[in-house]
């Protein structure tokens, strides 16, 4: 079969190697059926991923077929159709115990410290897949895993009906962000610098769109919550200056979720959280949010709403991290496709 190997940065190739074989009596084989290309996979593929280590084969967006099940495995069957939960914990830490593995001491991620699933065949553990109905195409079941992050910061910062979210980023995770407050019935506002990926943020439901290099933010979020400001603020841009921003967009009471991993200070005086009492959570990939976005994406809640705009089959894979190095803006999510 074959796979992708990262041997090094920007050193890429395709390799025959052998079919790997179930060891373990809990382990399933997985005909890989599509492969999502992430913001971090291109990070590691330059060399920009302290986590990375090589060779690795990349890949954590993953989708496929069971293609035969270990003795004791119980909840999948050869012929299921399954998205793949890329992380392993091990369930007795502290961030364990408290019911956010995802943040365990020994947190590894498939296709960053593990191989991923950028190859036709994966072995992985039962409880590692989740199963899919067949009628949702891969390249929509594709998008769980970036839903699934969505899912977490809005569960992190515990959005409610009838709340006032702004969103600032209208990447493709700004836009899985929306998607996921809409459906929890928020009313939403996005910001971006580039009008486009506004207009695509209007398009996917949107109630308010404020491109901050044209506009005043803070007047525009005054305005839009009649002086109350918004009772969630999530920064999607991730720069020292969107955190910042934050206080100043948020109510009292409020809450702001970071998703960023910008590792240079933001200045925010210390009467920004006490004056309004906010409440300041960081959301790091996802815990227990695979089966919830499942079930959404089953019952047609959330669709791909045109974040897919590129597929490649397998053997192209080159092309795809060329496109998406040389015309970032024309990617929102390129996806490998497997025969
Ligand atoms: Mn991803």
């Amino acid at each position: 079969m074959k796979a992708a190997i990262v041997y090094g940065v920007n050193d890429l190739r395709i390799e025959e190697v052998s079919k790997p074989k179930i060891e373990k009596s809990c382990q399933v084989l997985l005909k890989v059926k599509a492969v999502g290309i992430c913001g971090s996979d291109v990070h590691i593929l330059e060399g920009e991923n302290p986590f990375a280590t090589f060779p690795r084969v990349m890949g954590h967006e993953i989708v496929g077929e069971i293609e035969a099940v270990g003795a004791d495995v119980t909840t999948v069957q050869v012929g299921e159709h399954v998205v793949v939960e890329p992380i392993t914990y091990c369930g007795k830490c502290y961030a364990c115990r408290k019911g956010m593995p995802n943040v365990c001491e020994q947190l590894k991620v498939s296709g960053v410290h593990v191989d991923g699933g950028m190859r036709e065949y994966m072995v992985i553990d039962e409880k590692q897949v989740h199963s899919i109905k067949k009628d949702i195409p891969w390249t929509t079941a594709v998008l769980t895993e970036p839903y699934t992050i969505a899912g977490n910061v809005t569960t992190r910062t515990n959005i409610k009906a009838g709340e006032c979210v702004v969103i600032q980023g209208a990447g493709p995770i700004g836009i899985t962000i929306l998607r996921i407050a809409k459906v929890k019935g928020a009313t939403v506002l996005v910001t971006d610098m580039v009008d486009e990926k506004l207009e695509f943020a209007k398009a996917n439901g949107a109630d308010a769109i404020v491109n901050p290099a044209k506009e005043n933010l803070v007047e525009a979020v005054k305005n839009w919550t009649g002086g109350e400001m918004a009772n969630v603020v999530i920064d999607a841009a991730c720069t020292p200056k969107t955190f910042e921003i934050c206080f100043d967009l948020v109510s009292v009471a409020g809450t702001i979720g970071v998703l960023g991993m910008n590792e240079k200070p933001s200045a925010i005086p210390q009467i920004n959280f006490m004056k309004k009492q906010l409440t300041v959570v960081g959301s790091r990939l996802q815990a227990y949010q695979f089966v919830p976005v499942i079930r959404l994406l089953e019952a047609g809640s959330l669709t791909d709403n045109g974040l897919v705009t590129h597929k490649f089959k397998f053997e192209d894979i080159k092309s795809a991290f060329q496109l998406i190095h040389e015309h970032p803006e024309q990617v929102k999510k390129a996806v490998l496709l497997f025969d």
